[in-house]
């Protein structure tokens, strides 16, 4: 008998040992809302480009919008990533990738920055219509010349009286169209140059009430259609002072601190995509014959089938580690960048090695594996692409 006093190592990293049973209650509310709100609805959003707001609402009526929010501002204070993660599976299962994304922009890339940074008079302002629906929410950092390196951002914004007056123009937005208002980044230094560290700063600017604020028309993406992206115009709109988020000169700042979420949820969906698109092959190449043999019984597709199945295992793991290290408040930038690139990497062949699997089939676009193909190409691409994460990753070594 062992006397290593050490607990054991978490060999078991499959679902049961990663969810508890209060995750299980909450898929049960995420699978029943899906099976009743999305499911049916996901082939018509997509076609469309745009997913109804209706679907927001349903969605907060659920309480599964801002599960972050805490208590005191009627929230239910959910910071386990996991709870997150279950929302995902269940969305991603039934095939709504853009309403996946669509939720990911407002609770894991704008939320973060009002929980953290917004003040007291803002939260109260703000966050109860986060978690009903009614302030659906975009990020909007990118400009059409600068996404990686966002020192390049040219909108500006000056203060007059109390107010700020906003001018410039945003592309790539997720939820630019059906949202209420965007997360901007902004140069408020004044300056023309080269930026620096305190060169921005972040407002919450809402298109209600505010002349100038125009969106274009979604932009007609390869993938994840459902979730409506677009370029947001800012021309002279006047910002309340009291809609700064967090310091002035402070944006970049806080942009970095909060990064490992966005990232790990590029992570996650990541890891759930492979999941979801292996499953769909399995079954199909069981399904399937040719030659008379099932097309699962080819050697050469079972070594592909075990090769796919060891990397999708091999990624749910690091992610969990990476979702384990979140909770606990230890996921640094380089650890979400390294979870991100490995996983969205291994979206990206995993999806495309099914794809193959699927002969001509899976070329057809309402085949599940040829969406989630489109939808994998995005992953190693916002939020940080691949060299970028590299970049963060390989600065924190040497
Ligand atoms: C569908 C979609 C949705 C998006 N949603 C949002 C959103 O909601 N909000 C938002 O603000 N943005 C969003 N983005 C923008 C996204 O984050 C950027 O596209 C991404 O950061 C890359 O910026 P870029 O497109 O300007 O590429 P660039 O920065 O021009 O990069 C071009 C190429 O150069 C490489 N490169 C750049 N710098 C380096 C370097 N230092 N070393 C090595 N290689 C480098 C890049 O990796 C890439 O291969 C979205 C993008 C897409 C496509």
């Amino acid at each position: 008998m062992s006397t290593d006093p050490r607990p054991a190592p978490p060999f078991d990293l499959g679902s049961s040992a990663f969810y508890e049973e209060e995750h299980e209650e909450f898929r049960g509310v995420a699978r029943e809302f899906v099976a009743r709100e999305v499911a049916p609805h996901c082939a018509g959003w997509d076609a469309a480009h745009l997913m109804p707001r209706t679907l927001w609402t349903a969605a907060g009526a659920a309480g599964l919008l801002g599960l972050a929010v805490p208590e005191e501002h009627e929230g239910l204070g959910l910071t386990d990533y996991r709870f997150r993660a279950v929302l995902d599976e269940e969305l991603v299962r039934a095939g709504a990738l853009g309403a996946a994304l669509a939720f990911h922009l407002a609770d894991d890339w704008v939320l973060p920055h009002l929980l953290a940074d917004a003040t007291e008079e803002q939260r109260r302002r703000w966050l109860p219509r986060v978690l009903t629906g009614e302030l659906v929410t975009s990020v909007a950092w990118t400009e059409p010349g600068a996404g990686s390196d966002l020192r390049g951002v040219r909108t500006r914004a000056v203060r007059e009286g109390g107010d700020w007056v906003l001018d410039g123009q945003k592309t790539f937005i997720g939820n630019g169209i059906s949202g209420d208002a965007a997360l901007v980044l902004a140069r408020t230094d004044g300056r023309t140059d080269r930026a620096g560290e305190d060169s921005f700063s972040l407002f919450l600017v809402h298109k209600e009430g505010s002349p100038g604020y125009t969106t274009g028309r979604p932009l007609e993406k390869m993938g994840l259609r459902a979730s409506d992206t677009a370029e947001l115009f800012f021309d002279g709109v006047r910002v309340p002072g009291g809609d700064l988020v967090g310091a002035e000169g402070g944006g970049l700042r806080q942009i970095r601190r909060l990064l490992p979420q966005g990232r790990l949820a590029i992570a996650v969906a990541s890891a759930v995509v492979a999941r979801e698109t292996l499953e769909g092959t399995l079954r199909y190449t069981r399904e399937r014959t040719a030659f008379g043999e099932r097309v699962a019984d080819f050697q050469h597709s079972r070594f592909e089938l075990a090769e796919l199945a060891t990397q999708v295992e091999v990624t749910e793991a690091y992610v969990r580690r990476a979702v384990a290290a979140f909770n606990a408040g230890a996921l640094d930038l380089a650890g979400a960048s390294k979870a991100k690139y490995w996983a969205s990497e291994r979206a990206k062949e995993v999806t495309d090695r099914c794809l193959q699997l699927h002969g001509g089939y899976g070329y057809i676009l309402d085949q599940p594996v040829a969406q989630s193909f489109l939808a994998a190409r995005l992953l190693t691409l916002f939020g940080g692409t691949s060299e970028i994460l590299r970049e963060t990753i390989g600065r924190d070594l040497v």
